[in-house]
């Protein structure tokens, strides 16, 4: 499966324009699955008594959580060359519909990620830096701060998706002063989307403030998590014990 992914240089990427590319979403294949047969077990490290911790819509991946080992999804790939957890796929597509029906140009950018690929986008970052004189640890240590670990991010899931306008397509903060990310951040929580890095929440999510990553959990746990303005990991942390997470 050949899946082109721009790649998302959170820092560097100041002045990385993103290749425009083809916005229809129509399926082009269906139906790519990995090769691994196992079936996806969710694994969480916190567990609460009230929300389905096993849901796959609610998979917590980030520095503390590694995606499963055995991991599998299958994929919706977009003609775009995007793909994403088909299972999410109708609520993407019906999503990027409405918010061109209202008369906007929102441009998926990154998505699926396999962990062959999230490995070479960070070797590629760690063998940028050591270019530039930084010894292997240092530089393993600050690529991190601007490409996900393999096995920890969230593209791997095929839930997430990168978002940004057609006019303005850097993956910075000034994303969010866009009609797209207004809108979408307006309205994603009706498709099962959020705004999966919010701004303050740095501390508890390990991921600078991204108005452009989007991520599927389904309607429920996303009009809760948009309406309240709380990440996921206080979402999912929130009713097992009645204090916060860590702020
Ligand atoms: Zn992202």
């Amino acid at each position: 499966m050949v899946i082109t992914v721009c790649v998302a240089v959170y820092f560097i990427g100041a002045n990385y324009l993103i290749h425009n590319l083809d916005q229809k979403l129509d399926i082009q294949t269906s139906s790519q699955s990995s090769q691994n047969d196992q079936s996806s077990k969710t694994q969480q490290s916190e567990s609460n008594s009230t929300k389905d911790t096993q849901d796959w819509k609610l998979t917590l991946v980030n520095q503390n959580n590694l995606i499963p080992e055995n991991y599998t999804i299958e994929v919706t790939e977009l003609n775009n060359g995007q793909a994403i957890d088909k299972r999410a796929y109708p609520y993407l597509q019906e999503m990027m519909d409405d918010a061109r029906a209202a008369g906007l140009s929102p441009i998926i950018c990154s998505s699926y990620r396999s962990m062959e690929k999230q490995t070479r986008l960070f070797d590629e970052q760690v063998k940028g830096l050591q270019n530039q004189g930084k010894d292997y640890v240092d530089a393993v240590a600050e690529a991190k701060t601007a490409v996900a670990y393999p096995g920890t991010s969230e593209h791997q899931l095929g839930l997430a998706v990168d978002i940004v306008s057609e006019d303005y397509q850097l993956l910075d903060e000034k994303q969010e002063e866009t009609p797209e990310y207004i809108w979408l951040s307006k309205n994603c929580s009706k498709y099962g989307f959020i705004v999966r890095y919010p701004n303050g929440k740095t501390d508890i999510t390990g991921v600078i403030y991204e108005p452009w990553h989007f991520r599927y959990v389904g309607k429920e746990a996303a009009q809760e998590i948009m309406s309240k303005g709380i990440c996921l990991e206080e979402y999912l942390e929130g009713s097992s014990s009645s204090s916060s997470a860590k702020s």
